[in-house]
């Protein structure tokens, strides 16, 4: 493998160099990304940039290579978008003005990440409407924020659009949370725990609107008001919209990749030999799950980035792919959501799960472990200013604990 070519310079991306790197991979090394940033981390996006404590300089992601990032001796190529992949010739094509550029590689990694669907119908060209990905998108909204009178309508209960209605409610703004669903966060975390965060947000006076859509967002060149699907009309200064992401395969049509909400890969995270996916872009069969998932979480982005660019050198010498135990990746996932003064941890996968029951601590105060289990196993557990035993059930689920194993390690 004389150049190894990564796209998207992010999370994942920059890992996956990283661990080459360290690996001691001393061939070319060329990461490709579309925004001009360096590398730099996004959870800060919906908490301390939005909230205003935090600016740019914050963000850059740190390196332990000796050196730091500049050590890691990478051809950056940034503010330029892959545009397609040439299995057959091995090469990618970079936008580069009206004209191609072809780019040669040995071994690829694709951690393009994802990006925000767009609320469907709502006009494109009308100010202060926002999604949250990028670091442009976070301070195009702390400056609708800044300077505006305000009365933010936050589209989306998920995750995302949770955590900008409580860094918007931190500042003291107006918001109205709009979900489809009955609950929001339902589908990650159940319903029950989806219920209580919903309380948690009409406590801290968000307007917490469930099971209704948005009809129109209306505005001549501001956006003014939200028109919901049960005829209540809200003023709006500002709306953030966020319904979830796609994955960025689109520069993939017509590779002979497979993609299916994300690049299809195998247990190992190759996609086809010597091309791996890794992050928020990639779906692999995970054997602990039974059920292909892709994984749009901080940790999943460091993990599989790390483990592709073992296996991606590991495939050189010939083992990638072979399905041996050391090359399946098959993690425990594990994420954190930041809202007021609760942190909540999950690590696991819940959604689909056949039972959850609180372990430690109470829903009541707020402050609590609960486990989720599915079939006999323990397959999640989710704690909300409670750190520490995540820890130990996460090993467990790691280990394929039953359920009554981790009911005799609450109870013990
Ligand atoms: C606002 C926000 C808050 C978050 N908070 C949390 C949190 O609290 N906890 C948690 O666990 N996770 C959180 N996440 C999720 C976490 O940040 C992501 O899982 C992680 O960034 C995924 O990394 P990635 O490298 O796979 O993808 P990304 O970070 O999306 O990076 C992909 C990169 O590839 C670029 N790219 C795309 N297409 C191309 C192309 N064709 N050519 C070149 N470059 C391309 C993209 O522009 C981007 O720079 C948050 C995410 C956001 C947006």
């Amino acid at each position: 493998v004389r150049r190894i070519v990564v796209v998207g310079a992010s999370l994942a991306g920059l890992r996956a160099a990283e661990e080459l790197r360290g690996q001691g991979f001393d061939g070319e090394l060329v990461v490709v990304g579309d925004e001009p940033h360096r590398p730099y981390d996004r959870p800060p996006l919906s908490k301390q940039v939005l909230a205003g404590t935090w600016d740019a300089d914050h963000l850059p992601l740190a390196v332990a290579h000796e050196g730091g990032l500049d050590g890691l001796d990478v051809d950056w190529r940034l503010g330029t978008r892959a545009t397609g992949l040439d299995l057959a010739t091995r090469t990618i094509t970079l936008a580069d003005d009206d004209v191609g550029v072809e780019l040669a590689f040995d071994g690829l990694v694709i951690a393009t990440g994802a990006s925000p669907r767009w609320l469907p119908g709502c006009r494109t060209d009308l100010a202060a409407v926002h999604t949250l990905r990028t670091l442009d998108d976070s301070l195009a909204i702390r400056a609708v924020l800044d300077t505006t009178p305000q009365r933010v309508v936050v589209v989306g209960g998920g995750f995302i659009g949770a955590e900008v209605a409580a860094t918007c409610r931190s500042r003291g703004v107006d918001v109205t949370l709009v979900e489809m669903l009955p609950v929001p966060m339902g589908v990650a975390v159940g319903d029950e725990v989806g219920t209580l965060m919903a309380d948690i947000h009409r406590d801290h006076g968000v307007d917490v609107r469930l099971g209704v859509g948005v009809e129109r967002v209306d505005g001549s060149d501001r956006v003014e008001r939200v028109r919901l699907t049960d005829g209540t009309v809200l003023s709006a200064a500002l709306v953030v919209i966020g319904i979830g992401v796609v994955p960025n395969t689109a520069w993939l049509d017509g590779s002979g990749l497979t993609v299916d909400d994300g690049i299809v890969c195998d247990a190992t995270g190759q996609a086809t030999s010597g091309v791996f996916a890794a992050g928020d872009v990639a779906r692999w069969p995970s054997r602990r799950y039974g059920r292909s998932l892709r994984i749009e979480h901080w940790d999943n982005a460091i993990a599989m980035g790390e483990h592709v660019a073992q296996r991606l050198l590991a495939g050189s010498g010939g083992s990638a792919g072979s399905g041996d135990d050391g090359d399946v990746y098959d993690p425990v996932p594990w994420f954190w959501s930041d809202q007021y003064d609760r942190k909540v941890q999950l690590a696991g996968v819940a959604a689909g799960a056949d039972e959850m029951q609180v372990v430690e601590g109470s829903m009541d105060e707020r402050r609590f472990v609960a486990l989720y289990r599915q079939g006999d196993r323990l397959a999640a557990v989710l704690a909300m200013n409670r750190p520490r035993p995540v820890v130990t059930y996460r090993r467990q689920i790691q280990a394929g604990a039953s359920w009554s194993d981790a009911l005799a390690t609450a109870s013990g």
